[in-house]
């Protein structure tokens, strides 16, 4: 498989590539990864079952279009395939170190431009990505309340019920979510879609990176959500951010709803405790 790899490396590089070295990555939650180099270009290779391709290709393509918007770095995709019945994709290898509160600015402002791009009148995505390993449904959608509704807290839901979990009528949380966000008619901005801590580092230059994206156009305001989540970015991060593009102020109420969608996601893939914790946010939701 390794031999095959470098072969498409280097054909669509257009640069000669074996590998002499090959080292495992830690740190990923779906994949496996590694570092493979031929002693001058090194590069991140992530692989899982040959059926896992479509994330990989969604991943590429997402990366690709924030990578051409030339706002905020991301490592650049170099290829996906299948080969050996393994799938992979192979980007640019990036060395990380410890960013300091300017790097932090630097990524909130990076963000912020990442999310003035312009491109879409719809909400949607050319095609479905995963969030973790869970589908993510992208149907264009002209409504945004429409699309964050049904499209993100309605599956996810769905599933959560296949799944045993006890949350009130969908259709009644739906409802909700779609009355909170009734009067709320953001730009489809290019979000990453999968903003945690884990997904967001700074280069042994300090210059800020953002990873393993969940890309789609929707509103700005779901990535800023994610970052309160699961760990928290430092206060430089936010302040870079409003610096360049000053939140709304009812990003506060809409910021339930929104994370509600990834403390679902997280009941789907890991049970325990997020059920409880999205009961919570539903509970708030339907007051
Ligand atoms: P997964 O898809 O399995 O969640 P990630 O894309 O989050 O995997 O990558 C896992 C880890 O590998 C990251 O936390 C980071 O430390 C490292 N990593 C990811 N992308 C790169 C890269 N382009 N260069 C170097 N290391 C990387």
């Amino acid at each position: 498989m390794w031999n095959q790899i470098a072969t498409q490396i280097a054909q669509t590089t257009g640069k000669p590539f074996e590998i002499t070295d090959r080292r495992s990555v830690s740190g990923g939650c779906i994949n496996q990864g590694y570092s493979i180099t031929d002693g001058e270009q090194t590069y991140f290779v992530k692989t899982n079952e040959a059926s896992q391709i479509e994330m990989f290709e969604a991943e590429a393509l997402g990366l690709k279009q924030m990578h051409q918007t030339q706002t905020i770095r991301v490592p650049q995709p170099i290829c996906c395939g299948v080969r050996d019945r393994a799938s992979f994709i192979a980007m640019e290898w990036l060395e990380f170190g410890r960013g300091d509160s300017q790097s932090w600015e630097a990524m909130g402002r990076n963000l912020a431009a990442l999310h003035k791009t312009v491109g879409s009148d719809r909400f949607g995505w050319d095609r479905n990505n995963t969030i973790g390993s869970t589908p993510q449904i992208n149907t264009w959608t002209s409504d945004w309340s429409e699309f964050f509704a049904e499209h993100r807290i309605g599956y996810q839901l769905r599933l959560a019920k296949r799944r045993g979990g006890s949350f009130p009528d969908i259709s009644k949380v739906v409802a909700a979510v779609r009355d909170i966000l009734a009067d709320w008619q953001p730009q489809p901005s290019l979000v990453h879609g999968d903003l945690w801590s884990g997904n967001a580092a700074c280069t042994t230059d300090g210059e800020p990176v953002i990873l393993d994206p969940a890309t789609y156009w929707g509103d700005r305001e779901t990535d800023i959500a994610m970052t309160e989540l699961f760990g928290g970015f430092p206060a430089a991060f936010y302040r870079g951010y409003n610096q360049a593009w000053q939140l709304d102020g009812g990003y506060k109420e809409r910021k339930t709803p929104y994370n509600l969608y990834h403390i679902l996601n997280h009941f789907n893939l890991f049970g325990g405790g997020y059920g409880s914790q999205a009961s919570r946010a539903i509970d708030s939701l339907l007051r």
